[in-house]
């Protein structure tokens, strides 16, 4: 079992239809026919969303792509439009929501790996790949790999695992032009966001895009290099051979597989509510994320 474990109603907005509740963003459409994109405070985690929020993800994660998309808009366009509120929106879609071209979305998760660690260290201790790559021997949890590679993965439906799947499985899919452009643009925007987080003190360790067509150009969509779709690790603290500390959701994971949730991954019980201090904790490190990488304070 896993999923909401309370599903969110949608809002009505006059002049916007709903279209979907994904595990964080709602989505709806404007009377222009464009993408009503609100980062909710959800989080999720085990495959769950977690019947606790954030106070300020959203608005986190949004300001942050945002910052995002402009360091990298010369490398690839974006689905931005507008920051603009709709009218008649309510006042807490502030600063969490962006009007976005509404793209043909390629069913493929973009992840770039420059450091091994998660789904592609547990690959590498069986075969010594990650996506069916050959790696060199001797790498362990958060080794710095030889070069960045194109790790792709097939986007499941809420509550289900995404798949890692090799480059021509991905050819298969969605056809080998289509693929050879995912990877050039995966690769070309992970290189940029690496070196600019290196510059100020974080390790992009891992991260996933998500590409669309907008007629015959790839463009950036949804959210780009934020701690929800990326492992930040602090580079001061890099240690190789350890899980590393990160600035994303492991609090939340750490405290959800403690004695002290009561929970049990393997069973079919949601997860419970989050304590305080774990929503504080996690709320810090996504804002401290924000801070470190943009160089401004976030109030
Ligand atoms: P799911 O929607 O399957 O739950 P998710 O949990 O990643 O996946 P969210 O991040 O909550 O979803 O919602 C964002 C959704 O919007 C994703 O399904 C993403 O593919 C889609 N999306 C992002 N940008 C665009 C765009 N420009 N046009 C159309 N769809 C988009
Ligand atoms: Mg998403």
């Amino acid at each position: 079992m896993s999923g909401f474990v309370e599903k969110p109603e949608p809002l009505q907005v006059p002049g916007l239809v709903h279209l979907h509740t994904g595990k964080v963003r709602d989505l709806y459409q404007n009377e222009a026919g464009d993408l009503v994109m609100v980062a909710s405070d959800r989080m999720s985690a085990f495959d769950w969303v977690l019947p606790t929020v954030i106070p300020d993800k959203g608005r986190v994660l949004t300001q942050l792509s945002l910052w995002w998309f402009d360091q990298v808009a010369e490398l690839m366009p974006n689905h931005v439009l507008s920051t603009e509120l709709p009218a008649g929106a309510p006042a807490d879609w502030a600063g969490r929501t962006l009007i976005c071209r509404s793209l043909q979305m390629v069913p493929v998760e973009s992840v770039a790996r420059g450091y091994l660690t998660g789904s592609g260290l547990l690959e590498y201790n069986e075969s010594r790949t990650v996506c069916g790559l050959a790696l060199p021997e001797g790498l362990v949890d958060g080794s710095e790999l030889p070069a960045p590679i194109f790790t792709p993965a097939t986007k499941a439906a809420v509550g289900e695992h995404d798949e890692n799947v090799s480059y021509e499985v991905v050819a298969r899919q969605v056809g080998a032009d289509t693929a050879a452009q995912l990877r050039q643009a995966t690769l070309a925007v992970y290189a940029k966001g690496r070196d600019i987080a290196r510059d100020r003190g974080i390790i992009l360790a891992d991260t996933k895009f998500e590409f669309g067509f907008d007629g015959e150009t790839l463009v950036l969509a949804d959210e780009v290099l934020t701690p929800d779709s990326s492992r930040f690790w602090p580079a001061d603290q890099w240690e190789p051979g350890r899980a590393q500390p990160s600035y994303d959701k492991q609090y939340v994971r750490d405290w959800l597989t403690s004695p002290e949730s009561g929970w049990d991954r393997k069973s079919e019980q949601p997860p419970p509510p989050l304590p305080e201090q774990v929503v504080e904790a996690t709320r810090a490190r996504y804002v401290e994320a924000f801070e470190r990488l943009t160089g401004t304070s976030w109030s």
